[in-house]
């Protein structure tokens, strides 16, 4: 133990130090407090003596010094003064002083009172460690579910790693989980429910993984962030093997929840990565599962992906485009298509789908199906959106002044197009400009818009009939069916999604619902177009159905603007 002894009076300072030297401590002295405060800053005592009378700085403002500097804020001190005055005691202990004597004191008195101080300030130091390890522990823990949270869990994972060091490679799989439509019940039916559901599926899952006996370490199940959880496997199974453990661990989803009354059903997706060498590191398993499971996402409900080289080229790849979509916008590379719709009854004309195209100078054509998600995520889609827009406007004019008459043309929107509050004045502003007639503007929204805000929605889609524009349902029968809203938006026309229409022939059930769609359709005042018709046998039951108008290769694919031009006679079979 280091002992700092501040005295000014040598012969004093230099007893002392003899006696405390002989009780085993490391001393050092100061000849007064300035020098006092510089040793105690440079050597880190771990107790200091100090007299109270000493020149240049005496021992109230050395006290005073130290106490404000977070160093030695917490350094016990003993303050020795020649003086009884009860005030001058009461003015040490208040700036900071632990302990005071009055000289002449007895040695006994001294060294009772190095011990406690010294006894004192180590039970500070083990409650302070112990305070650390708590918030530690806290800062590492999902308070809803009192999993560990992301941190957390790497943390664990990063242990486990450790235990198989220098040991091949680790059997250690991290599977990352992914609520399918959890937002749905966020939406539906309040934050309270969904935070019971995620708490009910934080039960299950770690019932699940023990079940399985698989499961690494104290915690195996966390909560990565929302609907999204973690789990560390003890295992290096093969794909196959691995992938069927999985679909066993989600079979515990299986069951409805009961939850305030309702029965809510779920499903999730699933990615995996198993860790290949001993230089995975926690972070990386964890985003590669992540990566995974945003892969299978798109193929779901309840789809699963093991991470791999494909799956690492295509997070690359994504990477690549969400950091040059942004110019390309903005220097106008993106390029716009046409694909005509025809009338199902006479063949004619009935307008066309504008459809964003990209030429990358590397990576090639790039399908919209790709880049417009990640034109979503990253907000771009705002300034594309309205690249297209005042691209296909401008284009119909053209063909207006062509001479061209009687036909539409329809843009794609996006939800987050909803979101910025600004369309309609847009859309308004983009008709003034390229000086095309309202009623000829057609904009195809998607069934996610039921996922927004219903009120604001409707006021969206009402002014913007109010500009005198068309409005269309995409892709309907993939989304959120619900019936619910269809009633209140003033739509013009659905669209039935091309998955429908590929077995419209040979699938009983794809045929039943196209005609249910139909019908509804119907029955609401919309007309219906058909998408992706490829042949005469998916025409001919259209037509048998009543579905108004088509779309798709049947005719022609989307095309370049100058060769659109040739659409215009129409579809006339021979
Ligand atoms: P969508 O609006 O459902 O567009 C129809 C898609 O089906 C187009 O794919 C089109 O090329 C394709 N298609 C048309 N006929 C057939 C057919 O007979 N068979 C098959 N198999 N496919 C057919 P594309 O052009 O790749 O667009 C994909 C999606 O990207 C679009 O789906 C739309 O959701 C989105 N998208 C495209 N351009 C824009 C845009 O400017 N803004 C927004 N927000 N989304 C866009
Ligand atoms: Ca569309
Ligand atoms: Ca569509």
């Amino acid at each position: 133990m280091k002992i700092l002894i501040a005295e000014d009076e040598p012969s004093l300072r230099e007893n002392l130090q003899l006696m405390l030297e002989l009780e085993g401590y490391q001393v050092r002295s100061a000849c007064d407090g300035l020098d006092a405060l510089e040793q105690a800053r440079a050597h880190c005592p771990d107790l200091l003596i100090s007299d109270v009378m000493m020149p240049r700085l005496d021992g109230f403002g050395l006290v005073e010094a130290l106490r404000q500097d977070a160093a030695t804020a917490m350094l016990p001190i003993i303050v020795l003064s020649a003086k009884a005055d009860r005030s001058d005691v009461r003015l040490g202990m208040t700036l900071g002083a632990d302990d005071y004597l009055v000289k002449p004191y007895r040695r006994e008195e001294l060294l009772d009172a190095i011990t406690t101080r010294l006894s004192r300030s180590r039970q500070v130091a083990q409650a302070t460690v112990r305070h650390q390890d708590e918030i530690r522990q806290a800062l590492q823990l999902d308070p809803l579910t009192s999993l560990p949270n992301r941190l957390g869990f790497e943390q664990a994972i990063a242990s486990e790693l450790r235990q198989h060091q220098g040991s091949g490679p680790p059997a250690i799989t991290v599977v990352c989980l992914g609520l399918d439509g959890f937002s749905r019940i966020n939406d539906g039916f309040g934050s309270t429910v969904g935070d019971l559901v995620l708490c009910e599926v934080s039960r299950r899952l770690g019932h699940a993984v023990r079940q399985l006996g698989q499961s690494a370490g104290q915690h195996p199940v966390a909560r990565l962030a929302g609907d999204c959880f973690g789990i560390c496997l003890r295992t290096s199974a093969p794909a196959p093997a691995l992938a069927s453990q999985v679909r066993q661990l989600m079979q515990v989803l299986a069951p409805p929840f009961q939850i305030a009354g309702h029965s809510l059903h779920l499903n999730a997706s699933t990615g995996a990565c198993q860790a290949s060498d001993s230089s995975c590191t926690a972070v990386s398993l964890m985003f590669n599962a992540e990566s995974a499971m945003r892969h299978a996402k798109p193929h779901g409900p309840g789809a699963y992906r093991l991470f791999d080289g494909a799956v690492n080229q295509q997070v690359a790849r994504q990477l690549q485009i969400h950091n040059e979509l942004h110019n390309a916008v903005a220097n106008g590379a993106l390029l716009v298509y046409y694909q005509p719709q025809i009338q199902v009854g006479t063949g004619q004309l009935r307008g066309f789908e504008a459809l964003a195209r990209w030429q990358h100078p590397t990576l090639g054509w790039v399908s919209p199906a790709e880049f417009i998600p990640i034109a979503e995520a990253s907000g771009i889609i705002n300034q594309l959106g309205e690249s297209v827009l005042r691209s296909a406007a401008a284009q119909a004019v053209q063909w207006l002044n062509l001479g061209q008459r009687d036909f539409r043309m329809a843009v794609n929107l996006s939800v987050r197009q909803f979101a910025s509050g600004q369309l309609p004045a847009l859309v308004g502003q983009v008709l003034h400009d390229t000086g095309l007639p309202a009623h000829m503007l057609e904009l195809e929204v998607t069934e996610s818009l039921a996922l927004q805000s219903v009120a604001s929605t409707v006021a969206t889609l009402h002014s913007l009939k109010a500009l005198g524009i068309k409005l269309s349902m995409d892709d309907f029968g993939t989304g959120y069916s619900s019936l619910a809203y269809l009633k209140r938006y003033p739509l013009d026309a659905l669209k039935i999604d091309q998955s429908f229409v590929r077995n419209i022939t040979h699938d009983a059930g794809d045929a039943a619902i196209t005609r249910a769609i139909v019908a509804m359709a119907h029955s609401f005042g919309m007309s219906v177009i058909a998408e992706g018709v490829e042949t005469p046998e998916q025409l001919a039951f259209l037509r048998q159905l009543g579905c108004e108008e088509f779309q798709g290769y049947l005719f022609s694919r989307p095309v370049p603007a100058s060769e659109a031009l040739r659409c215009f006679g129409g579809y006339h079979p021979v």
